[in-house]
Parts: C-alpha cells; structure tokens; sequence
C-alpha cells in the first residue's frame, strides 16, 4: 500500500467513526510559552482538554506534523542513527472531547490495523499503565478488560509511569495510556527471543506505533491528582512507521516516503545507500533534515539565530555538518531535495507546493554561509592545534570555536582524531553546561494553580468596539520568572484588552475599582485560547467590580501602525509583483515592521514608489470595512490575503480598506486618514530572498520629520549657511579628500628624508647595524621605514620609539638573517623593554611593536635595548 493511500485510509476510517476531519496545523506553535512547535498530535488541541474553549467538533481526526528537536521530547541526537526517529514526523491521531472513552479507542484502533490495513494479529503487543505507589494509582484494569476481549493475555504487557502515563507538562490533564507494538524480525528471530521481552526496550524492529492516552487527571501544582470532570481520548500513530509495517520493509527510510529522497542524494552525491554505516547515516540525516526544515520554512518558521529560528537553523547545519563530512559534499546541495520533497508531499500538503522556490533559496543560502563558516573554522583550528603544545587541544578553545564561530565540536573532535589529537571534554561539557543552565534560570517559570473566582465564565473580546467595559474576574494566578520577577495573570468575563498576536503587541492599561483602587495592566497575551492581563500587583479585592481601562494612545499609534502594514503589504505587492508574501510582521506603538519574500535589493525608486502608495491611500481616507465571523471560503472569495503558517478557525475577520483584504485579528483606525503619513525607515535582507521594511506613522513621523529639520538647520550652522547646503557639503568632502593625498605624499616624502638620516645614524656594534632612537611618524610609517632600510643591508637592528598624548609605542626591527643566526628576537626585546612603558606587545623574533602609556621609560628603553645586541 501507497504511503498516500495509508494516509487516506486512516482518515476515511475515523471519518466513518463520525469524526471531523481537519488538516495539520501549522509546525510552529504560537501563544504557547511552553512550547515552540508542535511536538504530538494532541498540541493543537490543547486549548480544549484545557477547558478554555470549545472544539468544533468532540470527535476529530488528521495527520499532524510534528517536531520533536526540542524540550521533552528530542529526538535530534537518534536521527539517522537509529530507523525510526525522525525529526519531524506525521502523527495520525483521533480524538474525542468528552465524548467516547477507552472503549471505542481500543476497538476502533484494533479494527483499523487488522481488519483495514490487514495487519498480522500475530505481530501485535499492547501496554497498560500497572499503576504507580507515587500517585496512588492502582493498575489500569478497565483497559486490561478491553485488550482481553481482543488479544491473548500473554501479549498485553505492564507499563511503568514513564511508558504508560501521559503529562501534558508539570500540570494539567494526564492519565494512563496503552500503546500498541509491533514485531517485524523474522521468524528466525523471533525463535530466538519472544517479542514480549524487546518491547520498549529500544530494539529497531520491535517498536511502538500507536499510543492510546485516555485523559482522566488534573495534575495541580502541588503535584497531586484530580478526576477531570470530562474524559478524553488522545491518540497518537507515528505515520512513517505504520508505512514501514504495511509496505513490509524493516526502516521508516525505505518506505516510499524516504526512497525517493534517498535516490535522489545518491544522484547527486554519488555514493550508494546501504554498503557503508557512516555514510548510510549521514544519507538517513540529510533525508530526515530536509523535511523538517523545509516544512518549518512552508509554516513560516526562517532559520535564525533566535528561538525556533535557531532550532531550525541548527537543524539544518546538521544535516550540512554529515554531507560535508561523510558525503564529502563541499558545496551546497540539499535545496536540491526539495523538488523531489515537493512531488512526494505537495498533495497532503499544499504549503510545500506554494513555497518551494522561497524554501530551496533559503535553504542553499544557509548552506553557502554555513559552508563559509566551516571553512573559516578549519582555518581557525589550524591555528589553535599550531599553538597548542602536546596533543590535548583545551575545552576553552573547542567552546569558543563552537560558541563564536559556529564550529561544531563534534567536527573539531573528528579532525583532531585524524592528526591523533583529542581535547579536554571535561573543560568543554562544563562551559556548555553553564552557558545552558543559564539560559534555563532566565526562563524557568514557576506557576501556581489557577485560583477560580467565578465558575462557568466564558471570556469575551470586546475590544474592537470599546476602550473601557466594567468587567469582573473570573481566575488568577502567580507566576514567577528570573527575569521578570513575580507577576499575576488575570483573566475576566470580557476585556477590551487586545491580547499580542498577529505579530501586534498586547494591549497596556488599567482597572479600577469603585474604591480607587488601581493595578496597571503592563502587557496582555494569549496562551492556549485564554486572554492573560499581566499585572505586578493582584488587586486588593478579587470579587470587586473592576473598569478595565485601555491605554488609549497606545492603542491608537498602534492600529495605525497595523493598518500602514496592510497597505504596505498591497503596495509591495502591486509595485514589486504577486510573488511577495508576507514572512513575518511585527507592528508595535512606535514602529512596524514587515519581512516579506522578495529577491533583490528594493531600488530608491520602489521605496519611493511604496511610500507614494501607501500615503496616497492615507490621503484617500478610505473607511474601515470590517466582516466577523465569515466562513473563510467567502472572505477568500472576496479577494482576501491569507497567511501561511495561520492557523485560521472556520470562520474568520477580514479587514478591509479599499483594495486591501486581509484575514486579521488586529486592531485598526477606523480611516486611514488617521493614519496621517507613512515613512519607510530601513530597507535590508534578514535571509536569503526575504527583506524587511521598518517604517513610521502618525505622530512618530512628526517627530521625525522635526529631528531631521533641526538636524538640518544645525549641519547648516556649522557650514556658516550657504545657500545650498548639500553642495556644501559635498565640496568639503572634495576638498578633503585633496588634502588627505596631500598629506600622504608629504609624509612620503619625509619619509624619504628620514630614512637619509637614520641611515647616517646607524652605529656598527658587534657586527651589527645598530640604531635606537625616538622617532615623529606613525605606526604605518615606522613599519615601512624599517622594512625599506631592512631591504637594503641584513645584519640590521633597529629599535624605535614614538610619543603622542594617548600612547606611547617600541618597534623593535631585526634582518630575519640576523635573528635566524644569532637568536634575537624582537617579541622578546618588546615585551621586557614594554614594561619600561607600562604596557606590552609582542610580534615575531624579525618584527615586533608594544604599546604603552608612560613616555618617562623611553629613555630608559633605549637606552638599555643596545644589551640585546651585545
Ligand atoms: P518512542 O518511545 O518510540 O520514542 P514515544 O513514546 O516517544 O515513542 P509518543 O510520544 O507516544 O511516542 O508518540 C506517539 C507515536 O508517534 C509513537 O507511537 C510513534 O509511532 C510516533 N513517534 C514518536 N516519536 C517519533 C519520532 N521521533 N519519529 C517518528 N515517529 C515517532
Ligand atoms: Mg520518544
């Protein structure tokens, strides 16, 4: 069976079972503080099982991609090593909210595997969670008495906490699972060892494919256990290894899904797959790498050197690092799988289709650069293995390499390996554990449980419409960062407080109480569906009526700010062609900024264009038209601009002035009149084929119009106010570039003198040209004067000595001859004779400068260096 028709098929099934069909929600998580891409099926979901909103439908079913490179589940450092971990992955899952329970989890996941797909009851095990003294759990009988009616008792197997009982994270809905293994050796095998003894016990054809999570807990704070009032069922089925069972092979990577990426790598690289382990391996990572990254890229997730960017940049410098080392592959060449990426995926899903010519770009950039960097580091290592003196290079070294350059250390470690050196692991584990620990103390988040003030609370935006609304509390918490301190998180019945999303920052603010009590709302987000007020202070009285008071003025320099960016978003589309999509977008009180796909640097003339669009539109004053709650196929039909990498619900808002319609949850100004003007800032690149604008509105172009006039009349000032100002200056700078030659051929020509008189200076001392003088010339001049006269004779010996106000210099100069055949060196002579000066330096034994601070020891100094020759 056909991977496509796998996938098919599981769907059709649940759809049969009456669930809801939905597509993969986008890889990269937003307003999740605890996660940063989606790690199971169940992460989108997540809102829900959490009681903060209602699913669509309470049965559900899709095909969900899946990350797991980072936090609890990371399984980077298995891939390509073992054959069935990926990085990213498919994960089919089902769901009940409240609705169906173990039972119909089981039977169904039972009916689906032999009886659809015609899997071999034979080569099936299950688990069941056996309880835990911990928890004061006891054994999951109920599910034990299900898998009884199906599969003989000897292939039900116990499970521990860890196998058989699902957290969400430290708190939240947990509960005991039964997962479903199967066993493919062969018989042979099989006769050796009974399956029941290798399951969960990391053997490569005895492995899990299906976790069944029947959510029936609360985990609190204090670590202890509730019932949850309604029940869930979350399952889970790793979708590359299903296909490994039904298209009958013994490795996720030679299903259909992988072959045809591994065919094309051997095309390209020229190596085989299947006759050499390393290289297999570093095949199994680049094919694994490039989905992942190139997924991440269609959700709107770039490379980067923060956050999920860094994740997806590390990712794929992996994959780079096993090509270049084991493919001996020098140049880049992964953005070429993604054609082959795009034929096999580019029906399931969509985003790989429309994205591929952004996705391969990107991806052979970060190849270039990272190829660069690996270059620069085998020149750097060089270097560090030259000045290190026995065969251990330091950890220091290897963490600096690693740290500032991007060199990784398993490449350090295999170069040295092959000039039989090694490094200190030691030193290096611990400099990486603490630049860790550190990044962990300033993120770890202590939460309490919610504390509930009214029950059965539903919380509604009002925000559009209004500034202020009498609302009341609903529940709270305290929380506490090392970085912020202790906050708490306010939720309400209603808020006009527009919760950070959309790239829009989170509404400030105030509540009030009739008795004047104030707290000040210093930021408002959104995590799994809740709206949070942050504040630093809880107010004195929870069950008061409270006024939540928006802070009118930001809110207003920041829908302006939104609304410029839709019109630049159509301006750049108009002006510089369709191909540009939006790539990120940030739009804050003061400033916005919008990164997009484009390929080349934006000419004076298209910014100019742009700004001439977008104010153009300012001054047409064209109303706001605002639509909430249409089903997204109408608001598409209309025109409107959807995101990738959006997570849309069915129905949606769309935002629309004169031309431009997007899908937005943003706030805006009601005409764009109010607006005032629009100024681009900055235009640049932030990756390949992606730039970004920064640009003003409203009273901040006023401000900067203002700075730059009074800049203006000041730079005229001081030019005594010639009429034209920029030809003025423009002058000057003609002029000061004459000058500047001027001078150089002065100094050239003194120089010269110099160089006549010194030459007459030289003193003959034991078979040695000798000079030690104070000189007037710069560092450049002294350097070129001793190697002009060390041209002309070699048994030369020249120390030199300069003054200014701030510093205070010794050359020391010896014909390389000389040095070679007497053993002089000229580092050593400036390093003693520096401290005469307060400072140091140092150089080769023909050539070498120190630098000091005090002129009262260049008598001294040279009166002293004539020892070194004698
Ligand atoms: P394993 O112990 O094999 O790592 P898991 O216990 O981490 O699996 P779950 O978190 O229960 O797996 O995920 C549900 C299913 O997703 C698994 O049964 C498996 O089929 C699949 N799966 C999990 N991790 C991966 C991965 N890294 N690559 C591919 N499939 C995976
Ligand atoms: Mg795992």
């Amino acid at each position: 069976m056909k991977s496509q028709d796998i996938r098919a098929k599981f769907l059709d099934f649940f759809e049969s079972k009456t669930h809801q069909i939905v597509p993969s929600a986008p890889m990269v998580m937003k307003n999740d503080p605890t996660l940063m891409f989606i790690n199971s099926g169940m992460a989108p979901f997540k809102e829900y099982f959490l009681g903060n909103g209602t699913p669509k439908s309470n049965r559900i079913a899709d095909t969900q991609k899946c990350l797991r490179v980072s936090g609890k589940h990371n399984d980077l450092e298995e891939v390509g090593y073992d054959t069935y971990h990926h990085t990213m992955f498919e994960m089919l899952g089902n769901w009940s909210f409240g609705d169906y329970f173990k039972k119909e989890a089981i039977a169904w996941a039972w009916e689906l595997l032999t009886e659809v797909y015609g899997v071999d009851k034979d080569i099936l095990y299950v688990t069941v969670f056996e309880g835990s003294d911990e928890d004061g759990l006891k054994l999951d009988q109920e599910a034990y008495d299900l898998w009884k009616e199906i599969i003989p008792e000897d292939r039900i197997l116990m499970g521990n906490k860890d196998d058989n009982f699902w957290e969400m994270g430290s708190q939240g809905p947990c509960g005991p699972c039964s997962e479903i293994h199967v066993d493919i050796r062969s018989d042979e095998e099989k006769a050796k060892t009974p399956g029941a003894e290798l399951v969960n016990m990391d053997h490569p054809h005895v492995v899990e494919i299906w976790n069944l999570v029947f959510m029936q807990y609360n985990r609190k704070a204090d670590k202890s256990l509730e019932k949850l009032s309604a029940q869930h069922v979350d399952t889970g089925m790793g979708f590359e290894r299903l296909c490994m069972v039904l298209q009958d092979v013994k490795s996720n990577y030679d299903t259909d899904v992988f072959t045809p990426i591994i065919r094309e790598i051997e095309a390209i690289t020229n190596v085989e797959y299947g006759k050499d382990e390393k290289v297999d391996i570093a095949i199994r990572v680049i094919a694994d790498h490039v989905r992942a990254v190139s997924f991440s890229i269609a959700d709107g997730q770039l490379p980067s050197n923060n956050a999920a960017g860094y994740v997806i940049r590390r990712i794929l410098r992996r994959a780079i690092r096993y090509g270049f080392t084991f493919l001996n592959k020098k140049e880049p060449f992964i953005y070429r799988l993604v054609d082959v990426l795009d034929k096999k995926m580019g029906i399931a899903f969509p985003e790989m289709k429309e994205q591929k010519q952004l996705i391969q770009n990107v991806i052979k950039e970060e190849e270039n650069s990272f190829l660069r960097t690996l270059d620069q580091g085998l020149v750097l290592l060089d270097r560090v293995i030259k000045n290190t003196s026995g065969n251990e290079i330091s950890g220091k070294k290897v963490f600096e390499l690693k740290d500032t350059y991007g060199f990784p250390e398993d490449l350090t470690e295999l170069i040295l390996r092959e000039r039989d050196l090694s490094y200190n692991k030691e030193e290096f584990e611990k400099l990486l554990e603490k630049q860790k620990g550190k990044g962990r103390e300033a993120t770890a988040i202590v939460a309490d449980d919610w504390v509930t003030v009214l029950e059965d609370e539903d919380e509604e935006f009002v925000g559009y419409d209004t500034l202020e609304v009498d609302v009341k509390l609903t529940r709270y918490r305290k929380i506490e960062t090392k970085k912020d301190g202790v906050q708490y998180q306010l939720v309400f019945n209603l808020t006009p407080f527009y919760p950070e999303g959309g790239g829009q920052v989170g509404d400030k603010g105030y509540l009030q109480t009739q008795d004047g009590d104030i707290v000040y709302v210093i930021d408002t987000k959104k995590e799994n569906n809740l709206i949070i007020h942050i504040t630093k202070t809880l107010p004195k009285n929870v069950n008061a009526a409270f006024k939540a008071v928006v802070d009118e003025k930001q809110r207003q320099r920041t829908a302006a700010n939104h609304t410029a960016t839709h019109l630049l978003h159509q301006a750049l589309r108009e002006i510089l062609g369709t191909h540009v999509e939006q790539k990120g977008s940030a739009v804050h009180s003061k400033y916005l900024r919008f990164d997009f796909s484009h390929f080349s640097k934006l000419t004076v003339e298209e910014l100019r264009d742009i700004e001439d669009f977008v104010n153009a539109r300012i001054e047409g004053k064209l109303p706001l038209e605002e639509k909430r709650n249409r089903p997204v196929a109408d608001a598409m039909a209309d025109g409107a601009m959807a995101l990738f990498g959006e997570k849309y619900g069915d129905t949606v808002r769309s935002i629309r002035f004169g031309q431009s319609i997007e899908l937005c949850g943003g706030t805006h100004v009601q005409n764009t009149g109010d607006i005032w003007h629009f100024k681009i800032k900055s235009e640049g690149a932030v990756a390949a084929g992606i730039r970004r604008i920064e640009a003003i509105t409203f009273d901040a172009t006023r401000e900067f119009y203002a700075t730059n006039n009074r800049a203006y009349y000041e730079i005229k000032d001081v030019l005594n106010n010639p009429k034209d100002a920029v030809k003025a200056v423009s002058d000057l700078k003609d002029e000061n570039a004459q000058l500047r030659k001027q001078i150089e051929n002065l100094l050239k020509d003194k120089a010269k003198n110099l160089k006549g008189e010194l030459k007459g200076q030289l003193q003959e001392v034991n078979g040695v040209q000798f000079l030690a003088t104070k000189i007037d010339l710069d560092q450049n001049g002294i350097k070129n004067l001793a190697f002009e006269l060390g041209g002309e004779m070699n048994n030369l010996f020249l120390f030199f000595a300069t003054a200014n106000e701030s510093k205070v210099m010794l050359t020391c100069y010896i014909s390389k001859e000389l040095a070679a055949e007497r053993g002089y060196d000229a580092g050593k002579v400036v390093r003693e004779l520096g401290k005469l000066i307060h400072g140091g330096g140092g150089g080769q034994a023909f050539f070498a400068t120190a630098g000091g601070k005090n002129p009262g020891g260049i008598p001294k100094a040279l009166e002293r260096v004539i020892e070194y020759v004698k």
